[in-house]
């Protein structure tokens, strides 16, 4: 056998290369946790940090950062799944978006699926709340390492002991410290690092710079912090007692979890996330194929879909589909093949950074975003390759948790309307629901968020030319039905069953209504993600 081309050899280890210093993540949090403040916050350091991870002197000033929100929220759709690369004095940072508020939706989970890494944002008053819990359940899905940020300590909040006993109890992952606040929430004196013992402490330059950082040795911290710098290395001894000091073996195996504290409003901390996301966090991994195995980056060209937007560009009505790299280089122009149609596709159009701008981007490499304008036949987990046949993993698919009928207003667009509904569902916008109470007139479909009925109808509207009433469902409760559940749940008319092309859920008004469904078949499980 002989081996590799000497140049396939060489492209393979440019590949390696551009692989191993990608980082992407995703920031997941609860609505108002902090989640722009700490991008924009993470942008600014990375502006601002070297090579040996030292903060550069003034050259500081607030970086912009694309913000989708407010166009979106201006145009009343929802907020793409963006991506923000940071340029971390070589490391480049991908920061895929995970639209939140109360657009909460599918979009929220698909993110997940392009990253390697998620950053679990908490409010230091709050800890884990209800977003914050579910998104964590789909990184333990999809065996994503986390690091949980808590932020706001600025503010009074909980004891820092007390979250890290939440995180343990809501994850099953160990929280490893690796800063401490000095000094309770409302009262930050500065951050411990917990292996080197030392004190960061901050002093404020106005907004729109990083604070200016001075690190202090034990000895002067007691002397300036006295009790408040004891009672921080008590706690942090007996958190590393009982749990260890934070482990990248363990952080990449999701049995630990790296814990920081911090400010986002005024960068307090952001630099020692932003250096231990360019040390500590993985790089662009192998992404699993179909089959389960792991595909190597330097493979040739791969990549799956994550997300497809419509009309990102009111000016050119045009759909923009969302892809992660995987393995291969790529080259704005080359030819791929969409696994599912089997058609080919041209990449000539293909735009890097989101936002207001929109740069061409001509290489990008594993663990990259890209998006590919007016990818019309390309939807949310499909696949794209350059040379043989390959498919990811499918995305994960969530049980919906809202339900409605959706039917036009004017009788004589029906067969605009179906075809609307048709590729809408296909994008991922709704799930379409098989009933046998329901019609091909007034179709059923399922949500996670309102905002994607929202999305529904003006789309149905702006491209297919037809208007419709959205009338809720009092469904609240969703459970899985198997064959041997149907024959007893058939009977009962309080409940409905519907279909996905892939499970069967039978939904319930309430908790109440499912107790008493439960007396008498006591095994209904709730779904989970697939
Ligand atoms: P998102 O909804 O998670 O993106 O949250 P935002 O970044 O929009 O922040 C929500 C609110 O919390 C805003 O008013 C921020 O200014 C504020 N905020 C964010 N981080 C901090 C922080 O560390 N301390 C304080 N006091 N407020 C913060």
């Amino acid at each position: 056998m002989t081996g590799p081309a000497p140049a396939d050899a060489a492209l393979a280890g440019t590949i390696e290369r551009e692989a191993d210093r990608r980082r992407t993540v995703a920031v997941i949090a609860h609505p108002d946790a902090g989640k722009s403040t700490l991008t924009e916050s993470l942008t600014l350091a990375a502006s601002a940090i070297d090579e040996a991870g030292a903060v550069k002197g003034k050259a500081t000033r607030r970086a912009t950062v694309s913000d989708w929100m407010e166009i979106e929220r201006s145009r009343g759709i929802s907020i793409s799944s963006a991506v923000v690369q940071l340029d971390a004095a070589g490391t480049l940072i991908n920061v895929v978006d995970t639209p939140g508020h109360a657009d909460f939706s599918e979009d929220t989970y698909r993110a997940l699926a392009a990253v390697d890494c998620a950053v679990m944002l908490i409010d230091a008053a709050k800890g884990m709340e209800a977003q914050t819990i579910r998104l964590f359940e789909v990184c333990r899905t999809r065996d994503i390492p986390v690091i949980a940020v808590v932020n706001k300590w600025d503010r009074p909040g909980r004891e820092a002991l007390d979250l890290l006993d939440e995180l343990e109890e809501r994850t099953g992952r160990v929280p490893t410290p690796v800063t401490w606040p000095v000094g309770e929430a409302g009262d930050l004196q500065g951050l411990v690092d917990t292996t080197t013992e030392t004190l960061t402490t901050y002093e404020s330059t106005g907004g729109g710079h990083l604070p200016v950082a001075t690190v202090r040795s034990g000895a002067e911290a007691a002397e300036r912090f006295g009790s408040a710098w004891a009672t921080a290395l008590e706690e942090v001894e007996l958190t590393r007692e009982v749990r260890g000091l934070p482990d990248q073996d363990d952080f990449h195996a999701r049995v630990s979890m790296p814990v920081f504290f911090g400010v986002a409003t005024k960068h307090l901390g952001t630099v020692d996330l932003l250096r231990f996301l360019r040390d500590t966090a993985p790089p662009a991994l192998p992404r699993r194929t179909e089959d389960g195995a792991p595909r190597p980056v330097t493979e040739p060209f791969a990549a799956q879909v994550f997300k497809v937007q419509a009309n990102m560009d009111p000016a050119h009505h045009d759909q923009v589909a969302f892809v992660r790299i995987c393995s291969g280089r790529f080259d704005r122009g080359m030819m791929l093949t969409h696994a599912q149609s089997g058609r080919r596709f041209n990449t000539k159009h293909a735009l890097s950074v989101f936002g207001r701008e929109r740069d061409t981007v001509d290489v990008a490499w594993p663990g990259d975003v890209v998006g590919l304008v007016n990818a019309t036949m390309l939807h949310p987990g499909d696949t794209l390759y350059s040379d043989e046949a390959v498919e990811f993993e499918p995305l994960p698919r969530f049980a919906p948790e809202m339900f409605a009928t959706v039917a036009p207003t004017d009788p004589s667009t029906a067969k605009k309307f179906r075809k609307g509904m048709q590729q809408l569902a296909g994008e991922g916008v709704v799930q379409l629901l098989e009933s046998e109470r329901r019609t091909a007139q007034a179709p059923m479909v399922g949500v996670i968020g309102s905002l994607q009925l929202e999305v529904l109808t003006s789309r149905l509207q702006a491209e297919f030319g037809t208007a419709v009433r959205v009338e809720p469902l009092p469904w609240t409760m969703v459970r899985l039905v198997t064959d041997s559940d149907l024959a007893l749940l058939e009977r009962r008319r309080d409940l409905e069953i519907v279909t996905t092309d892939r499970d069967r859920y039978g939904l319930f008004r309430d908790q109440w209504h499912l107790n008493s469904v439960m007396r008498e078949l006591k095994g209904l499980e709730l779904p989970t993600p697939v």
